[in-house]
Order: structure tokens, then sequence, then C-alpha cells
């Protein structure tokens, strides 16, 4: 319990001084900084080498903090009252005495916002004046970092402090949702949308690849390993690491188990680490053999399908 508020102490220092650090969150592990300052949030930039017209996600504590930069509206109110803190993200208008910085949303009138539920995050904002611009704490397009070790890999001696704590409990990044006019989903997440429609007692509209790029998690390469990764594949190529979900008789070498019972919510929680370990056992080609297409399987197939466009030339976005 002292450590828990002294690592909170020390976190809350830096971040008072416009330095980044590092948050544990139940998606992913954040890369953080006060969102009203411009400094900090060009440090998140240059840190995450992410270009600059690619807006960060502002964390809250809560729904009175936000309502001092953003409009809310019924939609809002439904969701938050139901889903939030939670894996779910909303797009909302930004007011024009906001304190938020014009690089948060590249000077777009428009602000994502999240309230996250790690208690460890939760408590830090708590005892922060600001909110916490914070997009993952990865370099640009790679993968999300889901625990302490995976932000070191990314960013090493570059990051003053990791507050850690521990693994994230889903593994996946947040759904997010445009509520400035009709409800629409701009990338798949920890939360099933379909949960999304129940409440807005409405079918809503998905938007995770519009001609005109608005969300980068929605651009074609992301979620990246690095290495040539293959979809919904029955047999592997002799040199391939193989991805599985269901349990095979015969076990190879180069078989990598999501979860050991089939189970959609550990594989999520494991994707990024297994893939990373893949990367790190030496291979240099990835097959991935069909995941099932529901809940948070359909979050799954997003990531691996947008991973699957890595082609040996690195395409930015
Ligand atoms: P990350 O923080 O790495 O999980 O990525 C955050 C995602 O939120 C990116 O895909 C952003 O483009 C998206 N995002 C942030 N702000 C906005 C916004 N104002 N409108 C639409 N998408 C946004
Ligand atoms: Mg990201």
């Amino acid at each position: 319990m002292k450590s828990i508020q002294s690592n909170i102490k020390k976190a809350k220092k830096y971040l008072d001084n416009n330095h980044c650090i590092a948050v544990p969150t139940e998606t992913v592990y954040g890369l953080a900084g006060n969102a009203y300052s411009d400094s900090a949030v060009k440090k998140i930039f240059k840190l995450k080498k992410r270009p600059m017209n690619n807006p960060l996600i502002v964390h809250y504590h809560n729904i009175n903090k936000l309502k001092e930069d953003c409009y809310i509206n019924d939609n809002f109110l439904k969701l938050y009252n139901k889903f939030s803190p939670g894996p779910i993200t909303y797009v909302l208008q930004l007011k024009k005495k906001s304190k938020i910085s014009k690089f948060v949303s590249n000077k777009q009138k428009s602000l994502a916002v999240r309230f996250p539920k790690h208690p460890l995050f939760k408590k830090l904002l708590k005892n922060l004046k600001y909110p916490l611009a914070a997009p993952s704490a990865n370099i640009s397009n790679k993968l999300s970092s889901v625990q302490a070790s995976d932000v070191i890999e990314e960013f090493g001696s570059k990051l003053k402090y990791i507050l850690n704590g521990g693994k994230s409990q889903i593994g996946l990044e947040s759904t997010i949702i445009n509520l400035i006019k009709k409800p629409t989903i701009l990338r798949f997440g920890g939360l099933d949308y379909l949960k999304i429609e129940k409440i807005l007692k409405k079918k809503i509209f998905i938007k995770t690849n519009p001609n005109k790029k608005i969300a980068p998690g929605q651009s074609f390469l992301h979620y990246s390993p690095g290495i040539p990764l293959r979809v919904n594949i029955k047999k592997p190529k002799k040199n391939e690491a193989f991805i599985l979900i269901k349990k095979r008789k015969n076990t190879l070498k180069n078989y990598y188990y999501l979860s050991k019972k089939s189970n959609l919510k550990q594989s999520a929680k494991n994707l990024y680490s297994l893939l990373r370990k893949i990367k790190k056992d030496g291979y240099n080609m990835i097959a991935v053999e069909k995941i099932p297409n529901e809940g948070i399987g359909k979050t799954i197939n997003d990531r691996l399908s947008r991973a699957s466009k890595y082609k040996t030339k690195w395409r930015a976005c």
C-alpha cells in the first residue's frame, strides 16, 4: 500500500513537470502526459514517432472534469453510465474554452475521451489537476504494450518512469465510438459493439475502414509485429510460427497457443505478448489459424488483419 502511494507520488511529480510516463490501463499500457500542456503533448508524439495529425485519447477521472472540456449528449450519458470506467472511448465535440492542448487533436474540434478502469491509473488521475493524453505505449504502428517489460522494449531509457500495474487485463485497445452525430464505431476494441447497440437500442454505423482516414487505428497497416503475418491458415509453411486457438492432437515446436482452452478473452489478453515472443524466438514469418469472429474475436481478427498488411517496405501512417 505504501509503495502504491509513493509510486503514484513519483508519477505525479514527473507529470506535473510536463514529462511523459507509462501508465497501466485495463486495455494496454499508455504513454501519458498532461493534456493541458503543449510541451508534454509534443513529447508524446516525439517519443512514439507518431505523426502530429494522429490525435490522442484523453483520459479523465470522471464526467465532471470532462464537462469543462467537451459537450456531452444523451447517447454519451447512456453509454457512460453503463460502460465507463472501461474499454470504450468516446469522440465528442470540444468546447471553445477547453484547456486541452491544440496538439492533442491536431487543431480539430473533436476530442476522444476515455475513463480507464485500472485502479492505479484511476488513483493517479484522481490526484491530478489535469486529464492525461495517453496513446498506446509503443512506437507508431507497432504492437501495443501490455506489460512494463514491453514498454521497456519499445522505449528503453528514453522514458523517465513506468507506473507498473501488472499485465493489462483486456490486452487489446479500447473500442472507439464517435458520438458527435450518428453513433459510429471508428475502431473495434475491448467492448463488443453489439453491447453498445443494445444500450442505444439502435443499429450503429461502423466506419473502421473509411476512404478518408480519421483514426490511425483504421489505417491498413497497424498493430504489426514487424514481420509478415498470414491469417485464416489451415497449414503453416515450413518456417512459419503457427498461432492456434484450437488444441491440436500433435503439437509441433512452431505451434503457439493463444489460450489453453480456446477462450477468446484469454486469447485477446495473450495476443500481443505471443507475437512479441514469436519474434524473440527467431521466427520471421507468422501464420494464424481462423479465429471465431464473435465477441472480442472480432477485435482480434481486426488487429490480425491489419498486421497482415505488412510488406517488407515499412509504410508510415
Ligand atoms: P491509441 O491511442 O494508440 O490507442 O490510438 C488512439 C486512436 O484514437 C487513434 O486511432 C486515433 O486516431 C483515435 N482518435 C483520437 N482522437 C480522435 C478524434 N478526435 N477523432 C477520431 N479519432 C480519434
Ligand atoms: Mg496505438
